[in-house]
């Protein structure tokens, strides 16, 4: 059990929505799916469990039928491009990044066309034509040149700042610590991450909250955060947890 307070901030945000009559929007991304285990066993039925859409985001080249077969039947989880194989390709002193660096463009596009291809192949009814960059870092003059891939959205992580040519469905709360515990980070600085974002909507920016998940990586404190995310928030009347689809859909739309 954790201590009420810490949970307090996020049930008076969601009240000060909920009798503003508004309604808050999330969604749920979690990465580097490969194959079935027992971590995302837990994930699908925590999210099931409370009727709740995820965007899983698969390396394609290492990815195969087992986790297709898995995931035919679950009509709530969608497929997206995580790169191609998740390998690091900046120098020493760069940030990780596979999407760009010293890498010739069209090797790094042939890739994604590869994993683009697979996915599409393998998960007939669940793909998403969506790119998801590993570490969440693309370069920038390789953005215009997906949508000719087949690409339609791009997530990464951060507000959205400007258009592109295509929609982008960020994600915005990190359940991991990487570069200190590597583990789940303190419920109390993830509430006020999140009572954050929802401030910032409540002012008007129309983006939904994208929350990211890792669940090879979920230590038990980044399992306690997530239930009690959906806990205080399936079902309440000021919040929709909406599929990336939905998103994607919303932003073309409105383009
Ligand atoms: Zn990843």
């Amino acid at each position: 059990m954790i201590d009420s307070t810490i949970r307090e901030p996020l049930h008076r945000e969601l009240e000060r929505w909920q009798d503003a009559g508004r309604v808050a929007r999330l969604w749920l991304r979690d990465d580097d799916a490969i194959e079935p285990t027992a971590a995302l066993e837990r994930l699908i039925a925590e999210t099931k469990n409370y009727h709740i859409p995820i965007t899983l985001a698969v390396i394609p080249a290492f990815t195969g039928t087992p986790l297709a077969q898995r995931l035919a039947e679950e009509a709530l989880v969608s497929v997206a491009v995580h790169g191609w194989a998740h390998h690091n390709h900046a120098g020493p002193d760069e940030k990780k990044q596979e999407l760009g660096g010293p890498r010739l463009e069209e090797t790094v596009l042939g890739e994604l066309f590869e994993g683009f291809l697979k996915l599409k192949d393998l998960y007939p009814t669940r793909f998403l034509t969506m790119l998801v960059p590993p570490w969440n870092r693309i370069d920038k003059g390789l953005v215009p040149k997906l949508p000719a891939l087949g690409f339609q959205s791009l997530s990464t992580y951060g507000r959205v700042k400007g258009k592109g040519p295509l929609a982008i469905v960020n994600t915005h709360v990190d359940l991991m610590d990487w570069h200190g515990t590597r583990g789940g980070r303190p419920m109390v600085e993830l509430i006020g991450e999140l009572v954050a974002e929802l401030q910032d909507r409540f002012e008007g920016r129309s983006e939904p909250i994208g929350v990211l998940g890792h669940h090879l990586v979920h230590d038990t404190a980044a399992w306690n955060f997530l239930a009690e995310l959906f806990e205080a928030t399936a079902g309440h009347p000021a919040v929709e947890w909406v599929s990336a689809a939905s998103l994607v859909q919303d932003q073309m739309s409105i383009t």
